[in-house]
């Protein structure tokens, strides 16, 4: 660190140049974040103090994680339930704000083993969770630090989860299932009422993981089952910093049952409050204001719109790429795309190399995969696919 303080236009000077290394999103269909909403950006910067890690200091920002939860649970069909809050009990969505996907389903499965746990010694019994093959590489995260086993069911033809696999898997040894809404890499729908099927039959929670679907299914057309309606779905991921268009980071977990934040509950003999049942301490307050604003800014109307632009986006994209000759792996279910094509690895170096395209692959089978977000455009999808024709003919 330097011993005296620089002036501030030097300072200010040098982010802006450092800023230029980062995407303005400019030729991005990689990624599952984009531009967050401006209003969110200004209800953001309100709150930038706000430490919802202390929750008594910031009342204000607490209420606005509840109204968010509540409207969360109200896009997720969650019921209200008696919480216990300090001396007296709120009824209310349970939930709470995370950082995004990640420590969604990582809070997700440690509620799941607490709850099975709790109070008994198991020795040496390895617990498990079973997954879709699909699923982010968040749970791997969960297999490392969680001390329980992470089964992977196959996948069917279609990219869902094989609901027979998932089956073979389960022993006596299995605390959960996981169903993906929405996965990384295909943007595939498991089928969850069949998941939750199971989970009910084998006394299994079944956490779903919504983070990128939980802002689009709901405004499609013809909408998947996925969330709180069906019986034996125990917890809910959704981001609002994905598809939610809130500002990074601003994640949700929701829960059925109040018994999972219990569940999660540390003891905080120093703070305002006297329990915290969330994994980090410090937490920002101003994602729960930025996502707040946009969600009452848009409501339902402007989401079905953002989703509808999106996946016009996507159907443009996967019909001429097949006059092109580019078949999708799937037809898209959500604003993913698998897009076969000879040698993916060769023709994505080669996409960012000469045209500053960033595409990522799929795993298995190895494929192109385009996410067409609002920071998207039609003359985007018309580049793309003359850049994409032009980079595979000269393979
Ligand atoms: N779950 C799914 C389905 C995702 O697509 C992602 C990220 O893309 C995550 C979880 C992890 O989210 P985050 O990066 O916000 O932690």
């Amino acid at each position: 660190m330097n011993e005296q303080g620089l002036p501030e236009n030097e300072i200010f000077s040098y982010l802006e140049n450092v800023k230029s290394e980062d995407t303005d999103y400019y030729r991005v269909l990689s990624s599952m974040c984009t531009h967050p909403h401006k209003i969110a950006v200004e209800a953001h910067r309100l709150f930038i103090e706000a430490n919802l890690g202390d929750l008594g200091l910031f009342a204000g920002a607490h209420r606005l994680e509840r109204e968010v939860i509540g409207m969360l649970g109200e896009l997720l069909h969650a019921q209200s339930v008696e919480i216990p809050s300090g001396e007296s009990c709120e009824k209310s969505v349970c939930g709470y704000l995370t950082t995004g996907g990640t420590e969604s389903n990582i809070q997700a499965v440690r509620g799941m083993k607490n709850l099975v746990t709790m109070g008994r010694k198991m020795p040496g019994e390895i617990l498990n969770i079973v997954i879709p093959e699909s699923a982010h590489f968040s749970f791997d995260k969960v297999a490392n630090m969680m001390g329980i086993e992470v089964k992977r069911a196959l996948l069917d033809s279609e990219f869902k989860v094989d609901i027979a696999s998932v089956e073979s898997l389960i022993d006596a040894n299995t605390i959960g299932l996981v169903g993906i809404a929405g996965n990384t890499e295909f943007g595939q729908v498991d089928p969850i009422e069949e998941l939750a099927k199971l989970a009910l039959e084998n006394e299994l929670f079944l956490h779903i993981d919504a983070a990128f679907g939980g802002f689009v299914i709901p405004f499609l057309e013809n909408p998947h089952s996925f969330d709180f309606k069906v019986p034996g779905v125990t917890s809910i991921a959704i981001d609002p910093h994905k598809m939610g268009l809130s500002t990074i980071p601003s994640g949700a977990l929701l829960f059925r049952s109040p018994s999972f934040l219990d569940s999660l509950k540390v003891n905080t003999p120093y703070l305002t409050t006297k329990a915290q049942f969330t994994l980090t301490g410090t937490r920002s307050g101003a994602s729960a204001a930025a996502t707040y604003a946009v969600m009452k800014h848009l409501g339902r109307e402007g989401y079905r719109k953002n989703v509808q632009y999106c996946m016009q986006l996507t159907a443009k994209l996967v019909k001429e790429a097949r006059e092109l000759s580019f078949k999708p792996l799937i037809e898209p279910v959500m604003n993913v795309v698998a897009l076969r094509v000879p040698s993916p690895d060769l023709v994505r170096e080669q996409l960012l190399k000469k045209y500053s395209w960033n595409v990522s692959i799929t795993r298995n089978p190895r494929a192109l995969r385009l996410v067409l977000m609002p920071h998207n455009t039609e003359r985007d999808v018309e580049e793309f696919l003359q850049d994409l024709k032009k980079v595979t003919a000269e393979l």
